[in-house]
């Protein structure tokens, strides 16, 4: 199906659309406020396809292959609330600032998205307006909730990256990206290089800049949250069992930061 590119779309998300917000553990105590950006693949039913084949709308272009499972599984284990956005990337990526190349991308990898080329301002602001905007001010209003509340919030962005991007192998199993806090990525990194089988990535695959992310510069670094993106390879959480192990560990080693920042009295 051909989508509408041209724009002279009212409305996007219609009554066979479900709502972007993913939410888990609203009453969660722990300190950790896990943000998945990447979560979902869907895609509006006025956008078809995008005209892109189906193959391609099942790859790491489209969303955190893996990362949804890690994140129920890792927020239920740490009864930690869990927010996340359940549209595909390529409709428009909630972690790029709107100005970026990227929000919208016309390219990916070496993929062309024809439902993305020649977009209207119009249509591209009913994507932001539907499924950008309500994402992000919720998140800000959990946070300013949680601020009000007196409640320790650490943020933690979840995603997960490609084993192979445009022909390079990368050999990190899991990786760091932050860019200007300087508590939790140091544990976390700490923590990580301590488990004997992981190659560990810091600031690998990517690292945070305000120009290419979103999360982390405005939730987690302007409010003056403690912060960090983690990266998982996706060939590691590809399944079922992968998604708990992953879950398993990163609770575990979450589980031993929380006690340290509580010792320090950083939260
Ligand atoms: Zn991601």
């Amino acid at each position: 199906m051909a989508p509408d590119g041209a724009g002279n779309l009212s409305r996007l998300l219609d009554r066979e659309d479900v709502p972007p917000l993913f939410e888990q553990n609203a009453t969660g105590r722990s300190p950790f406020l896990f943000t998945c950006d990447h979560y979902g693949r869907l895609i509006p039913k006025k956008l078809g396809d995008l005209g892109l084949p189906a193959d391609e709308l099942t790859r790491h272009i489209a969303w955190d292959i893996g990362i949804a499972g890690v994140a129920e599984k890792l927020s239920n284990q740490l009864d930690a609330r869990l927010i996340a956005q359940r549209y595909s990337r390529l409709v428009i990526d909630c972690n790029r600032p709107l100005t970026a190349a990227g929000s919208i991308p016309r390219l990916s990898e070496a993929t062309m998205i024809p439902g993305n080329e020649a977009l209207s301002r119009e249509a591209a602001e009913i994507r932001r307006r539907e499924i950008f905007d309500p994402y992000h001010q919720r998140i800000k209003e959990i946070i300013d909730q949680r601020l009000h509340e007196g409640k320790p919030t650490v943020l933690v962005a979840l995603h997960s990256f490609t084993p192979v991007y445009a022909g390079v192998k990368r050999p990190w199993h899991i990786g760091t990206l932050y860019h200007r806090d300087a508590t939790l990525p140091p544990l976390l990194l700490k923590a990580l290089r301590a488990e004997s089988d992981l190659v560990v990535g810091n600031n690998e695959p990517y690292a945070v800049s305000d120009e290419t992310d979103y999360t982390i510069p405005v939730h987690g670094e302007a409010r003056g949250l403690i912060n960090t993106g983690i990266e998982i390879r996706q060939d590691l959480i590809g399944d079922r069992d992968g998604e708990s192990q992953w879950a398993e560990r990163l609770a575990r080693i979450l589980g031993e930061i929380e006690i340290a920042l509580r010792a320090e009295r950083k939260i």
